[in-house]
């Protein structure tokens, strides 16, 4: 019989960079993926931004997370011999009186050092009469150009997973012997008999738009009430909605209002609307990732729940993971599975 090391369901960010930390560790894998074009790492911005929030929050464990993630997914482009992440700055635009006001309540904070800073900055086509807080340590991901990469040198099944040739019990799939098996599988987890009512998954729709548009490029990546990425030439994404328990894969007339009318706010030049598309994130009831080993089932486990943040999230959440998959460490508690 075939044997593999890890069987991995799901060939999306979480999939990936499980796979590759498995490898990197000399482990054999074999990732399973639909060949239906995918849904959310494939129409991710691909940020990665450590302030987060309408409260200048600083994302959870952004001091072990943003430090190392430049060099960790250049060691991961050198491997996979491509380009898809860069070092980005972020400008945070204030948007009125009152948000200027919670800034200055929490600016002497030590923890926002070395993560942004204030600055009374006015950008030609944009609305910063309140200033912007310049961020730092983020970065973003061409999450095509990743996926992509993968496929070519990474061992991939383009198929669907079939439940009828899985043994749990015996560790076998279609003639294949797994020591372990690792479901990847975003918001479709909703669909997995062995999962599905244990790892609470709330699948949130989010729609996005490209503009073209003759606002002045400047490598930073503009936050308001909307996101605005450069892409090439003058083309910018806008983004994006957020949808709970939605997972129809159409764009709506009422979110691409929902996305003008909040550009317009803070975007003061002409635009022109180029394309409208949408992607299911994988959230969690309690806005934290999910992972773990299935209580009933030895060797079988699930990394999920990456919400919004997978860029930023996954790479150290990947790495516990493994180091908890070979017993070398117990999982943190807030993104253990068993916490529900
Ligand atoms: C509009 C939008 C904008 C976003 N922007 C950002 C951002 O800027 N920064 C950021 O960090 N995150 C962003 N995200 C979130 C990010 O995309 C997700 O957190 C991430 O993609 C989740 O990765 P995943 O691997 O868990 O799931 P997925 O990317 O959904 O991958 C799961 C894969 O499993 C496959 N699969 C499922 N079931 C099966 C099966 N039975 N058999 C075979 N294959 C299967 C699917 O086809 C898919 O390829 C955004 C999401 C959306 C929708």
């Amino acid at each position: 019989m075939r044997k593999v090391d890890n069987l991995i369901i799901g060939g999306g960010i979480c999939g990936r960079l499980l796979q590759l930390q498995l490898q990197k560790e000399g482990k054999s894998t074999l990732v399973y993926d639909s060949p239906v074009p995918n849904h959310c790492t494939a129409v991710a911005a691909g940020l990665a931004n450590p302030l987060v929030g309408k409260f200048f929050t600083i994302g959870w464990r952004a001091d072990e997370i943003f430090p190392p993630l430049a060099d960790y997914y250049a060691s991961l482009e050198k491997q996979l011999n491509a380009s898809f992440f860069r070092s980005v700055g972020f400008k945070r635009i204030i948007s009125s009186a009152g948000e200027q006001n919670i800034w200055l309540s929490k600016a002497h904070k030590s923890k926002y050092a070395g993560f942004c800073s204030f600055e009374n900055e006015q950008i030609e086509g944009l609305n910063t009469s309140f200033g912007v807080l310049n961020i730092k340590q983020g970065g973003e991901m061409d999450t095509i150009a990743f996926l992509n990469a993968c496929d070519q040198f990474l061992p991939t099944q383009k198929e669907d997973f079939n439940w009828h040739n899985l043994d749990v019990l015996a560790h076998t799939y279609d003639g294949l012997y797994f020591d372990k098996l690792i479901f990847t599988e975003g918001y479709k987890i909703t669909e997995n008999p062995l999962l599905k009512t244990l790892v609470k998954i709330v699948p949130t729709k989010g729609e996005l738009l490209t503009i073209e548009t003759d606002l002045e490029p400047k490598n930073t990546i503009y936050l308001g009430a909307v996101f605005l990425q450069h892409l090439i030439g003058k083309t910018w994404r806008v983004g994006s909605t957020y949808n709970q328990n939605d997972s129809s894969l159409n764009p709506t007339t009422a979110n691409r209002e929902d996305l003008i009318n909040k550009l317009d706010k803070v975007l003061n030049t002409s635009y022109v609307v180029k394309s409208h598309y949408c992607g299911v994130r994988p959230a969690s009831i309690d806005r934290k990732p999910i992972l773990g080993e299935h209580p009933a089932y030895a060797g079988v486990y699930v990394v999920n729940g990456m919400g919004s943040k997978a860029v930023s999230l996954a790479p150290l959440l990947i790495s516990e993971m493994v180091d908890f998959m070979y017993g070398r460490a117990t999982l943190n508690e807030t993104v253990n599975l068993l916490r529900f």
